[in-house]
């Protein structure tokens, strides 16, 4: 059993209480970790109020510009350990896992560039007896809180921008994946940061995020979850007048035109929906299909489903693992169930299958519309609603008919189409001949109920920086103090 602790002001804490990690794949505890107290958050947004006032602003762009760069070395250097940690905390496949904590030390790089370069700029004030310039400046101290799907990478979305910035941060990891978070706080101290800068608090309690959330000594509060959580983080937020950032679900639809390549789409919609099990936010849980080739596109699909191979997450064979947790395995069958019910077909899938525990069978669902129940909620899990359309506005009027606006897929060889439909699609990501591709410069974030604010690219920076214009009299002339000016 791994025992971990928290970080608070550079210390390592356990407390009195604990909780375990379920490993999804075998279904016991393996890994056991603190359980907040009130006084335990609260010490964790001291230390980093301390650090943000303290050692932390004393530092000059160019030296946090060093400990970033440190940070992401010494996580690639354990790379194992922690891709392990996040696979045996969510049955997501190791080898994924691995190329996410793998890709980290660019994340870090890259915003350790900008460390030594957060400049303002002088404006010319229209007054000749003003010189006027902007300054911009860290916000102060960031919390971070995180869901269970893909912990160090959403993290690093956070964290990496807002150390560049300038902010401390006290991050809260999700209960069913606390064990990767955890334990990056050991290496701060080795990467050379002061203590403070960076703080970790858990709990099985979801009232953790919120004691969070609402201490008002928080400056920006960076939020990825569910809708319904995330409408809770940005209530509590409003009474304290904290800024949020808020990357939430989505429902995105992959639109596939019949002049597309039929094979390429096929992947790309199983890439969208059975990689990570459906357990991402930019599942492609919609197949829109022009109906001319939706047979043969959808049977590629559903054939390639049928021999997804099922297993151990920790297996270099394996496609895809066990759902996260039962209550979110409850979710999904519920969904399918509810599917039937409103009459719609089950090509392939529809339950757990032959493997029994938290496994649940790539699932294709059709034969609905996309009012259906299916076709609007998120469900997290390996469920394919497969729709149809006829001509380009009529996907594009499917597409946006949707609560949610986080990414899309367009399949067609005609250039000009491309483009039309990047533009008319409601979402923050469209990908074009392609699904499911991230990287640190471009960002990434939502429309509608998915959310708002960007990450990563130099829009993530902004997130964790305010503007401040400096006002500098020139003359020593004394003003008719009611007036303006
Ligand atoms: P969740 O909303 O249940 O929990 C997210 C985090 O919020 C957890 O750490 C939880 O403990 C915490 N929390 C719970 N109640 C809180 C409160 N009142 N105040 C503050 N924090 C609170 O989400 P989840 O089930 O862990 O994750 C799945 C969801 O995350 C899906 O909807 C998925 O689409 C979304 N997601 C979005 C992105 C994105 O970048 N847009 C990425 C990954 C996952």
């Amino acid at each position: 059993m791994l025992e971990l602790h928290m970080t608070i002001g550079g210390e390592r804490r356990t407390g009195s209480a604990t909780f375990d990690s379920i490993d999804p794949f075998t279904g016991e505890a393996w890994s056991r970790a603190p359980e907040a107290t009130r006084e335990d958050v609260s010490d964790a947004v001291s230390a980093a109020h301390d650090a943000f006032h303290g050692p932390w602003v004393a530092l000059q762009g160019r030296e946090r510009r060093d400990l970033i760069r440190n940070l992401g070395r010494l996580i690639s250097e354990s790379v194992d350990d922690l891709a392990e940690a996040e696979t045996r905390d969510n049955g997501k496949l190791l080898r994924e896992m691995k190329g996410q904590v793998k890709s980290l030390d660019e994340f870090y790089q890259y915003y350790a560039g900008f460390a030594d370069k957060i400049d303002g700029r002088v404006v010319d004030t229209g007054r000749g007896d003003y010189f006027g310039f902007v300054t911009r400046e860290p916000v102060g101290v960031v919390a971070a809180i995180l869901p269970w799907n893909s912990p160090l990478l959403l993290l690093t979305f956070k964290l990496a921008p807002a150390l560049a910035a300038g902010c401390t941060i006290v991050a809260k990891p999700s209960e069913q994946a606390p064990s990767a978070i955890l334990r990056l706080g050991d290496l701060f101290e080795r990467a050379g940061f002061p203590p403070g800068v960076f703080n970790t608090v858990s709990g099985a309690n979801r009232a953790v995020g919120e004691w969070l959330v609402n201490d008002p000594r928080v400056a920006h509060v960076s939020f990825t979850g569910s809708e319904a959580t995330g409408a809770a983080v940005a209530r509590a937020s409003v009474s304290n007048f904290t800024p949020v950032t808020l990357e939430l679900g989505g429902k995105s639809a992959n639109i596939v035109f019949d002049d597309a390549d039929a094979q390429a789409a096929a992947n790309g919609i199983i890439s969208g929906i059975f990689a990570a099990a459906g357990q991402t936010c930019i599942a492609g849980s919609r197949a829109l299909v022009q109906e001319s080739i939706h047979d043969e596109v959808m049977g590629l699909v559903a054939e390639r489903a049928r021999s997804i191979k099922l297993g151990n997450p920790l297996d270099a064979e394996t496609e895809m693992g066990p759902i996260c947790f039962q209550g979110q395995w409850n979710k999904i069958d519920s969904y399918v169930q509810g599917a039937r019910a409103e009459g719609g077909t089950i090509l392939t899938g529809g339950s757990g299958g032959s493997q029994g525990g938290l496994f649940y069978e790539p699932t294709i669902v059709t034969g609905l519309t996309n009012a259906a129940t299916i076709a609007q909620d998120e469900i997290f899990g390996p469920v394919l609603t497969a729709l149809t359309f006829r001509t380009e506005a009529e996907a594009v009027e499917i597409a946006n008919d949707s609560r949610y606006g986080l990414a899309a897929g367009v399949w067609t060889r005609d250039v000009q189409r491309a483009l039309r439909m990047s533009r008319s699609l409601r979402a923050g990501t469209v990908w074009i001949n392609a699904y499911r591709t991230l990287n640190y410069s471009m960002p990434f974030g939502g429309a509608k109920n998915s959310g708002f604010g960007r990450e990563n690219g130099s829009e993530g920076l902004r997130e964790y920086l305010a503007e401040k214009a400096v006002w500098f009299e020139t003359t020593g002339a004394t003003r008719d103090p009611f007036v303006l000016g």
